[in-house]
């Protein structure tokens, strides 16, 4: 180890590249021509934008189903697919294992 190493600006200059690296992938989804599928975000078609529905004020695009969206940002008509998983998660058990293992 060098007498100038400096943890915390590799730390940053790591942190830097890999932002980087995340917008430059971010921008180039806004012109892949293919569909989008995304956990996060819908694309608009025309011009590209992304945006979760939240931030779209699309809250119905969070339901399951084909949505009819008139997007805020160009005015671009377009449909919106949404699938929903559902992840049900239940509380621990409330007594303690039986002697022997599970039954
Ligand atoms: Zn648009």
């Amino acid at each position: 180890m060098s007498a100038d190493f400096d943890g915390a600006t590799i730390l940053a200059e790591i942190t830097q590249r890999l932002n980087a690296k995340a917008r430059a992938d971010l921008r180039a989804l806004d012109k892949h021509p293919d569909e989008l599928q995304s956990r996060l975000v819908f694309r608009c078609p025309v011009c590209g934008w992304r945006s979760s529905p939240a931030q779209a004020d699309k809250f119905e695009v969070y339901g399951e189903g084909d949505h009819d969206v008139t997007y805020n940002h160009c005015g671009a008509d377009f449909q919106v697919e949404t699938q929903v998983t559902h992840i049900f998660i239940s509380p621990a058990a409330r007594t303690a294992p039986a002697p022997g293992g599970a039954r």
